[in-house]
């Protein structure tokens, strides 16, 4: 057994996140849209070339504001895909929408655009492609179809934060766009979102939105003489002292994602002669980049992942498999309309992600790289244990 354990995630502490947060507490502001939030806001919005950015309190909040933004009423249709966290379709369901599960490509686990247009019905509303371990989803195409259909596109960006899709920075291209600063993504704030803006049409209500459905925001700037409930709205707005957290992240970006980035790497080098036996590595298409956010290996069958992770964590090693297809979930299984989605079924059952986290060493990785590559060496001198799976080849 290997004598350290080598979790999945670690959080990273980038250096100043305490004395930002002990500032923070000192400056007698600590709740709401205070001091750091506006240096994170002005930081994606200067730096990075946002159009409006609101942090909230999660992704999950984020995506939920998108839903009440788009005004989605019971009946409507959403379509995305089956292989992503529940909080994707779980905001327009509270809505009452009704989930129109899209099935992945073979090449990664993000939505096939292919599939989009015979879904639509004169119900749908929006798409919500969500760009998967931080890589682009095929957006040209999605956004050609929602324009013709008039429909709103909403990135799904948690995982997603500096990453680009032809030289544009993902969640500055659908309408709106929900990021996650959870603890397990590659910029942290504990738990923690944003929602970015990109339809302006759209700032002045998702600002009521975050603050209660009042026109507080609007109040504080000295637009208005006092403020009210003008609209629906919730509690959306982190304290900030999560927008410390975050602030000391950010600052530290670059740094975070070149090391993401070369561990990243590291793994590729290491476990690509795999691709020759049929497991599958992250594909990053020309269109898109990589952002560190995730590697993964697809295993050929279940029988054969289970037997991967049951050596890996004999051996102290913490890999980890990911989404369950939402389709066949039991809250969602009898509310779908019956189409079969194999590839999603395949990355539920075959994807495999590695630990990856600012703080793990190469001789640590080295020794990951060198478990899977002798798992496959044995299997390779006994590949009936582990017949590869049956998939069509079809949405290719
Ligand atoms: C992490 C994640 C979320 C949820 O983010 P929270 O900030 O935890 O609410 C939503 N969608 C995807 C694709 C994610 O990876």
């Amino acid at each position: 057994m290997y004598p350290t354990h080598i979790p999945f995630n670690k959080p990273y502490l980038s250096g100043n996140e305490t004395r930002y947060i002990e500032e923070a507490v000192r400056s007698g502001k600590i709740s709401g849209d205070g001091m750091f939030t506006k240096r994170c806001h002005r930081f994606f919005e200067q730096e990075l070339g946002f159009k409006k950015v609101l942090l909230t309190t999660s992704c999950t909040d984020a995506l939920e504001m998108a839903a009440m933004l788009l005004d989605i009423v019971p009946g409507d249709e959403v379509i995305m895909p089956s292989y992503t966290f529940v909080s994707t379709p779980n905001a327009f369901v509270l809505r009452g929408a009704t989930i129109v599960f899209a099935d992945s490509t073979a090449l990664n686990p993000n939505m096939d655009p292919a599939q989009i247009e015979a879904l639509i019905t004169p119900r749908t509303r929006a798409i919500v492609p969500v760009h998967y371990a931080g890589i682009a989803c095929d957006l040209d195409p999605i956004m050609e179809i929602a324009n013709r259909h008039n429909l709103f596109v909403i990135e799904d960006a948690a995982q997603a934060i500096d990453s680009f899709y032809k030289g544009r920075q993902l969640g500055t291209i659908g309408h709106l766009a929900a990021f996650s600063f959870h603890e397990t993504k590659n910029i942290i704030s504990g738990e923690g979102g944003m929602l970015a803006i990109n339809d302006l049409r759209f700032f002045t209500r998702a600002e009521i939105i975050r603050e209660k459905g009042t026109n507080r925001s609007s109040f504080f700037r000295g637009e208005i003489d006092k403020y009210g409930w003008v609209d629906y709205g919730s509690s959306f707005l982190p304290s900030d002292i999560i927008a410390a957290f975050l602030w000391a992240q950010l600052e530290n970006m670059a740094d975070i994602q070149s090391k993401r980035t070369h561990i990243w790497e590291r793994y590729y080098q290491a476990l690509s002669p795999l691709l020759a036996v049929g497991v599958q590595l992250p594909a990053i298409p020309d269109y898109a980049t990589n952002n560190g956010h995730m590697f993964y290996l697809v295993c050929r069958s279940l029988a054969e992942r289970t037997a991967l992770i049951e050596l890996m964590r004999t051996e102290n090693v913490q890999p980890v498999f990911h989404y369950l297809s939402l389709h066949t979930s039991s809250f969602y299984a009898d509310k779908h309309d019956g189409r079969p989605l194999p590839h999603s079924d395949h990355y539920t059952d075959c994807l495999l992600r590695l630990p990856l986290y600012y703080e793990l060493k190469d001789e640590d990785q080295d020794f990951v790289n060198q478990l899977i590559l002798g798992f496959y060496q044995d299997t390779q001198k006994s590949p009936a244990v582990f017949p590869a799976a049956n998939l069509p080849v079809s949405g290719e």
